[in-house]
């Protein structure tokens, strides 16, 4: 393996970059801030026949104890900026959604009131279709610039494969930057809904701890009659269940909570048996929403 191009270090702790807090080192790490960059590493993992992960927030995101075998990258500088163009926002990849929502709402722009709770990086939201209160990220999104090992292409909502949580984005293709199309408003009228929305979060799950947020999706079988995953969860007994560290939480049953000192191991063992427990008391098979890096056992949490 030819050595890494300057400025990637080395045996990087990823624990921190998540808000679950647990997790290993990536062998290799680098913040790029230009797609020239970002396309750079990309080029040098694929000769160097490594694996390549993208950490955003971490706010929905699972690192194997044992760390990652490969590149781990995390946008900064412009990559990470947000800048007005008339109706439009232009984000970095690495911006955090909710500062893009607030930064909306100064500037009397509607549209993006749902990312003010999501916490994650607007990269992160475009991969994971991330979404709340009804609002649409495909509605807004004008379009993305995907940066790959061979250089940077735009790509438009209908061809990235937005699914629920979902999108068509593989490991190798990274959202350097993004654009929304948002419409005019009464500033105070667009700060008044994230105000409410926020309001309205802070009531219904649990804050100030590690967690990223819903552990399952929301199933799709007729067996749930309309149930989410949290509700089911609940039902089947999981409120408050712990396994080492990490337990559903009080408030959220479909929230995962390091109370300090939690493996991903611990995080892995109480989704396998909150999934036992759903599958046996409805026949529903629960299917993960948290994204894994590094070799995690995920083999309770599969069908
Ligand atoms: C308290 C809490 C509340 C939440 N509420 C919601 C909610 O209401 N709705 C919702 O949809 N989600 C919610 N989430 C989950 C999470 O915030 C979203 O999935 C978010 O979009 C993840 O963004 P991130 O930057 O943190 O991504 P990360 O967790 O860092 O990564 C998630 C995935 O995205 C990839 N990724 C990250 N950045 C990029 C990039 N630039 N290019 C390509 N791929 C990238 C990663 O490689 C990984 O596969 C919540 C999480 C928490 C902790």
């Amino acid at each position: 393996m030819t050595g890494p191009p300057a400025g990637v270090e080395r045996d990087y702790p990823l624990a921190r970059l998540t808000t679950i807090r647990t997790g290993g080192p990536a062998d290799f790490f680098a913040r790029p801030d230009s797609p020239e960059r970002l396309s750079e590493l990309l080029a040098w993992a694929d000769a160097a026949e490594i694996p390549v992960g993208v950490v955003g927030s971490g706010s929905n995101l699972l690192v194997a104890d044992e760390g990652f075998r490969g590149l781990v990258l995390k946008l900064d500088g412009p990559l990470a900026g947000i800048e007005l163009d008339g109706g439009r926002l232009l984000c970095g990849g690495g911006a955090r959604l909710p500062q893009a929502s607030a930064r909306a709402a100064r500037a009397g722009l509607s549209g993006l009131e749902f990312g003010v709770n999501i916490p994650g990086t607007v990269g992160g939201a475009v991969k994971m279709n991330a979404n709340a209160y009804g609002g649409d990220l495909a509605r807004v999104l004008e379009w993305v610039d995907v940066t790959t090992a061979d250089g940077t292409e735009r790509r438009h909502p209908e061809e990235l494969g937005f699914r629920y949580r979902r999108s068509n984005l593989g490991p190798r293709e990274v959202v350097a930057r993004a654009a929304f199309a948002l419409s005019p408003a009464e500033p105070e009228s667009v700060k008044s809904a994230l105000a409410e929305m926020r309001a309205s979060r802070k009531a219904a799950q649990p804050s100030g701890i590690k967690t990223f947020g819903s552990t399952f999706k929301n199933p799709d079988d007729a067996r749930a009659e309309g149930s989410t995953a949290g509700v089911l969860l609940d039902r089947a007994g999981c409120r408050g269940l712990t396994v080492g560290g990490a337990r559903f939480s009080e408030k959220h049953a479909n929230f995962v909570e390091n109370m300090g000192e939690a493996t991903t191991a611990d995080v892995v063992a109480l989704m396998a048996e909150g999934r036992r427990r759903v599958r046996e008391r409805f026949g529903i098979e629960l299917e993960p929403e948290v994204e894994f890096l590094g070799e995690v056992d995920a083999a309770g949490l599969r069908p």
